[in-house]
């Protein structure tokens, strides 16, 4: 057993982070003022997609060097958090027509057109099968009739995939299809919903008899739960919560080690803390890597993501909750002025959404119990 990357893996990081040196302030995080021109930069080596296939305009990386790339991003404070190249693109690749990859993939890869993604729904979340949006067949077109919610991005984005009820009559899950839809299509109407940090992240959409073609449904009629749970397995495999969990670690530690007063006559107890954490990310790194390496090796993750995923988010969740015990009365100040995400009370706030989104930690429990330990449903 050998914990460590290839030598080729650590020529690949380097290549990777004097790329982004060229890039970095004196703080070593790239101003987000410059994230736009990094972007083109990225898309025009292939870098924004770098795990895609060539032939779809990606970088042809492994998914272990996509890992050792997205590490290094985080390193620099850059979040490629992208539904199009994450979740569209991949899913398309696997369940889209040649005429669907031709058009939408070279666009993502591009940083031409953003994606949203639209399945949550009031009455459907965890058990997302329940939606209630319609999409009825008129000629070569379906009407798209119905409200989505919590759609990360939709103020920004070009298209929506989307999930709607092609067949109320089926059993749920078999009545489902899935849609591209144009985000500037008539009858779209998108609402902001402001989050606990006071942060635009995600949003309403309303369709209110919205017309798409044909042409634009993923897979068949009625068959798009099949093709929307690949989307799900791409949705909880990333590692960025675990990146998430590290910048939070390094942070409270760069404190910790420069502000005597922090700890020292405190008890012990609260030493041992900073260093319980700093096992914990670690953990949360092999547990995510672990992920990557299956993947790299063929196989297909499933109650591993699951794994990563709830392990990963809780942990960012204690580091902050300590975060705003070490930082005392100050932990609680919000700065304004500050980028979002500065302040360790952003954070405290920020991260109650980590156990929520891709999966609450109960749903990715249950995976792990069922699929991944054989315990039977309840
Ligand atoms: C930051 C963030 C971004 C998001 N972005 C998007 C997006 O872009 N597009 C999109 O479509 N959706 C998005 N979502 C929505 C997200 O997928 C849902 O919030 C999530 O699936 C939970 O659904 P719900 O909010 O309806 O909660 P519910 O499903 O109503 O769950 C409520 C509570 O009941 C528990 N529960 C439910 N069922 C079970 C069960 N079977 N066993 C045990 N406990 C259960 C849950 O764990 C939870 O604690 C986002 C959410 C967040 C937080």
């Amino acid at each position: 057993m050998e914990f460590r990357f290839t030598a080729d893996e650590d020529a690949f990081r380097t290549r990777v982070r004097d790329f982004l040196g060229g890039w970095v302030g004196p703080n070593g995080q790239v101003a987000s003022e410059r994230f736009d021109d990094l972007e083109r930069e990225m898309a025009a080596q292939n870098w924004l997609t770098i795990a895609w296939p060539a032939e779809y305009g990606g970088g042809g990386a492994s998914p272990l060097q996509q890992l050792i790339f997205k590490e290094e991003c985080w390193r620099a404070g850059v979040s490629l958090d992208s539904q199009g190249v994450n979740l569209l693109g991949p899913s398309l690749m696997v369940h889209g027509s040649e005429e669907q990859k031709r058009e939408h993939l070279p666009r993502i890869a591009s940083g031409e057109v953003r994606w949203a993604q639209g399945f949550s729904e009031p009455g459907a979340g965890s058990d997302l099968a329940s939606l209630q949006t319609r999409a009825v067949r008129d000629g070569d077109d379906y009407i798209i009739n119905g409200q989505k919610i919590w759609t990360s991005g939709a103020h920004l984005a070009d298209w929506i995939h989307l999930l709607a009820r092609t067949d109320p009559d089926a059993p749920k899950h078999r009545g489902i299809s899935y849609f591209m839809i144009n985000l500037r299509s008539p009858g779209i109407t998108i609402r902001p919903l402001i989050q606990l940090t006071g942060v635009h992240g995600f949003n309403e959409v309303f369709f209110d008899d919205v017309r798409v073609p044909r042409r634009n449904m993923i897979s068949e009629e009625n068959r798009g739960w099949y093709a929307a749970t690949t989307t799900l397995d791409f949705e909880r495999s990333g590692i960025e919560r675990n990146l998430v969990a590290q910048r939070d670690w390094r942070r409270l530690y760069e404190f910790a080690a420069s502000n005597r007063a922090a700890l020292v006559n405190r008890p012990a107890t609260w030493r041992h803390r900073m260093a319980d954490l700093r096992i914990e990310v670690e953990v949360g790194q092999w547990i995510a890597r672990r992920v990557a390496w299956m993947q790299g090796r063929g196989l297909v993750p499933n109650y591993e993501s699951s794994m990563s995923k709830t392990y990963n988010s809780e942990v960012g969740q204690r580091i902050a909750e300590f975060g705003v015990s070490l930082l005392g009365l100050p932990g609680q100040l919000r700065e304004p002025e500050r980028e979002p995400g500065q302040t360790i009370a952003f954070r405290y706030l920020d991260a109650r959404r980590l156990t929520v989104g891709q999966g609450t930690s109960e749903i990715n429990r249950n995976v792990i119990a069922t699929r991944g330990l054989g315990l039977p449903r309840g």
